[in-house]
C-alpha cells in the first residue's frame, strides 16, 4: 500500500515522474546491454615505484552505447547496483578480465596481475567464492594473478561478516586491495584484522600532496600505516611529476595515474607490456 501511495505521488509530480521514467529507461537499456554484451574493459597500468616497471593493472568497465558512445561507470554502476544487475555485469567483468590476462600470457607476454573492482552486492552475495572459483577454473587464470579491489564502505557495513568473506577469498589465493582508502570510516582497529594486501590511497589525497602540507601529511601517514601493518601502499590518480617525487620520498610502493598512462584498450595495454615501458 505504501508503494502505491508513493507511485501515485510521483504521478502527480511531473519532474519526479520524468526522472523515474528516465531511470526505468536506463534500467531497461542496461538489461539489454548486458544481453548483447555492450561492455568493454579498459586496463590502467600500475607501476612499481622502485623498479619503474609495470607490475599490475586495473580493469575498468565502459558501456559502449550505440547512440551515446562510451559511458563511464559513474553513470551506470550505481543503478546496476540498485537493481541487482551489477551481479551479472560484475561476473562478466571478472570473466573478461581473467580471459584477457590469459590471452596475453598465451601471446607470449609477461602477464601482470589484473585487479577488478567488486561492488557491495557482489561482495555480499553468498556464493561469491564458488563463483570466483568457477570463473578462474574456466579461464585458466591462476588465483594469484587476480586481485579484487574492495572499498572500506562496503566492508564497514558489516565488518565481521566482511572479514569472514575476505578470509575465504584469501584462501582461494586471490590478492585483496582496500580501494579509495581514507574516504571511508574504517577504524584502525578493524584495519588490522582485514586480510588485505594493499591500501590504495584515494585520488583526493594525492591531488594536494605537492601543494598542501596537511594533504601531504595524510598521505605520509597512510603509507606508514600500510607499512606498519605489512601492506603495500598504492597511490591512485597520480598526474604530476611533483606528486611522483613526493610519493617516492615517502616510500610509496606503487603508482597508478595519468602521469604514466590513462586506462587503455586491451591492445594498447598489450603494446605497453611488449615494449616493457617503464616510468
Ligand atoms: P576507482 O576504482 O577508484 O577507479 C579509478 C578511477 O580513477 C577510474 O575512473 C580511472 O579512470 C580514474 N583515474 C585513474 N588515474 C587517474 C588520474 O590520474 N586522474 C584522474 N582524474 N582520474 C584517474 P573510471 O574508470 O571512470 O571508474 C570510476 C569508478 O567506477 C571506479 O573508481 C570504480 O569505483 C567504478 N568501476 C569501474 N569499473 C568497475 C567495475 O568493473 N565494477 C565495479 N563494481 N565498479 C567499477
Ligand atoms: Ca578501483
Ligand atoms: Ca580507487
Ligand atoms: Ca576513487
Amino acid at each position: 500500500a505504501k508503494r502505491l501511495e508513493r507511485s501515485s505521488f510521483l504521478f502527480y509530480a511531473p519532474e519526479m515522474n520524468q526522472r523515474l521514467q528516465e531511470t526505468l529507461e536506463l534500467e531497461e537499456a542496461l538489461r539489454q546491454a548486458l544481453e548483447q554484451e555492450q561492455f568493454l574493459l579498459l586496463y590502467q597500468p600500475k607501476v612499481n615505484l622502485v623498479t619503474g616497471q609495470i607490475c599490475g593493472c586495473e580493469a575498468l568497465v565502459r558501456w559502449q552505447h550505440a547512440q551515446r558512445g562510451l559511458i563511464s561507470p559513474a553513470q551506470f554502476i550505481p543503478l546496476a547496483e540498485e537493481t541487482g544487475l551489477i551481479v551479472p555485469l560484475g561476473d562478466w567483468v571478472l570473466r573478461q578480465a581473467c580471459a584477457q590476462t590469459c590471452q596475453w600470457r598465451d601471446a607470449g607476454l609477461q602477464p601482470v596481475p589484473v585487479a577488478v573492482n567488486l561492488s557491495a552486492r557482489q561482495f555480499r552475495k553468498g556464493d561469491l567464492t564458488q563463483r570466483l572459483q568457477s570463473i578462474l577454473q574456466h579461464s585458466g587464470l591462476a588465483a594469484g594473478e587476480l586481485e579484487l579491489e574492495l572499498t572500506e564502505s562496503m566492508i564497514m557495513d558489516n565488518p565481521q561478516q566482511a572479514v569472514q568473506i575476505m578470509h575465504e577469498l584469501k584462501q582461494l589465493g586471490l590478492s585483496l586491495s582496500l580501494d579509495d582508502f581514507g574516504t571511508g570510516y574504517s577504524s584502525l582497529n578493524y584495519l588490522r584484522r582485514f586480510p588485505v594486501d594493499n591500501l590504495k590511497i584515494d585520488r583526493s589525497f594525492i591531488r594536494d600532496v605537492a601543494t598542501d602540507t596537511s594533504g601531504a601529511s595524510v598521505v605520509t601517514s597512510i603509507i606508514q600505516i600500510a607499512h606498519n601493518l605489512g601492506l603495500g601502499a598504492v597511490a591512485e590518480g597520480v598526474e604530476t611529476r611533483d606528486q611522483l617525487d613526493f610519493l617516492r620520498r615517502c616510500g610509496c610502493d606503487q603508482l597508478q595515474g595519468y602521469l604514466f598512462s590513462k586506462p587503455l584498450p586491451a591492445e594498447d595495454f598489450a603494446a605497453l607490456l611488449r615494449e616493457g615501458r617503464s616510468l
